[in-house]
């Protein structure tokens, strides 16, 4: 039997695993490759050893908090809270109280950032209140997951006690989401240009979506130094349009989660994958999303309650898999980048 791999694979590996990057064409190589192949298995393995160097072993907890529950008008059609969905049908904030409550959990749970994440037609002011309530309680860094913002928001978000920002091109964009590229990428370049980490995923990745279009997104993570970028795959909510297309699983998400780990090299602070699950913690992942409140993938408005998963079972999950989520974060030591965003040729390619 021959246990060689192809020589052209070998080279993309050997080149991802200095921590240079790989380019898109070599990124559409390695994406083109059968699941089972010895080749995708030696992808997984590159990731894997690339990660657990670089992150020194450390496994990484970012908890989730959904804020707000509302049928949202911006209608993103992936999203079991956007109002055409038609399961959320009134607007509910979380009291103060149980958003503390479940911050001080994450705390002494030893979460590694707080992602406060809200719909896309809340209010920014209450961004900002919530940000100071628990800047003033705890001491775990602070994530906002919210609307594009411009520069004068972006210094309101830092002097809230935010240090970072999630914010993620979708796939689709534009096309399942009313939403803007352009404006999409500017809020990323405003968190760059203001002091805050930009935090990414490429998602919510399905079946449908093209190889090209995935690796263009792992590319833009890159281009503009995201803190972290894995992978996250679209969970269909009982009822979505998005339903007639399926969804990948989670050998699949884990093979994705190798390409971009390869991809952005020694730019990351972490590299991510949602949901929680194993394969992924061999091929490159080390941060999981806790979840509690209201979630996109979840058709009951707190999360805990439903698909969500604690930060126990997440901690769980990665010792089992030999990562230790006890020591600090790898994500908040300083700028992850230094080199300028030349402009997002890869999306004028298409
Ligand atoms: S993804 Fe965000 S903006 Fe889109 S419908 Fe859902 S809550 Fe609204």
């Amino acid at each position: 039997m021959n246990l060689d791999i192809a020589p052209n694979i070998d080279d993309i590996l050997k080149k991802g695993a200095d921590f240079k990057g790989i380019d898109r064409d070599e990124a559409l190589l390695l994406m083109g490759l059968d699941l089972h192949a010895r080749e995708t298995y030696a992808l997984m393995q590159t990731a894997n050893r690339m990660s657990r160097d670089q992150f020194k072993g450390k496994a990484e907890n970012h908890f989730h908090i959904g804020v707000n529950v509302a049928p949202c008008p911006l209608n993103c059609e992936f999203c079991s809270l956007a109002e055409r969905a038609g399961i959320f049908t009134e607007c509910v904030e979380f009291s103060e109280e149980k958003i503390l409550a479940w911050a001080r959990v994450a705390e002494s749970q030893q979460a590694d950032a707080l992602n406060i994440m809200t719909t896309g037609n809340f209010s920014f002011q209450r961004v900002l209140e919530i940000g100071r309530l628990l800047k003033n309680a705890v001491s775990t860094p602070l994530v906002a997951n919210t609307r594009d913002i411009t520069h004068k928001e972006g210094e309101l978000l830092l002097d809230a006690g935010y240090v970072g920002a999630y914010h993620s091109v979708r796939l689709g964009e534009g096309r399942d989401t009313p939403l803007n590229v352009d404006k999409r990428i500017h809020s990323i370049q405003v968190f760059r240009d203001v002091g805050l980490q930009w935090m990414n995923c490429v998602e919510p990745v399905g079946p449908e979506h093209s190889h090209e279009e995935i690796v263009d997104l792992m590319l833009l993570a890159r281009r503009y130094g995201a803190t972290y970028s894995g992978v996250m795959r679209r969970i269909n909510f009982p009822g979505s349009p998005m339903e007639k297309h399926g969804m990948i699983t989670e050998l699949e998400m884990a093979k994705m989660v190798a390409v971009s780990r390869l991809v952005m090299g020694d730019v990351p602070g972490a590299h991510c994958t949602h949901e929680p699950h194993a394969a992924s913690l061999l091929a490159g992942a080390n941060l999981f999303f806790p979840e509690v409140g209201s979630s996109p993938r979840d058709g009951l408005s707190d999360t805990e309650k439903g698909r969500g998963k604690g930060i126990e079972y997440c901690r769980t999950l990665q010792k089992e898999m030999n990562w230790n989520p006890d020591p600090p974060s790898n994500c908040f030591t300083g700028p992850r980048s230094d080199s300028p965003p030349a402009g997002h040729a890869e999306f004028e390619r298409n």
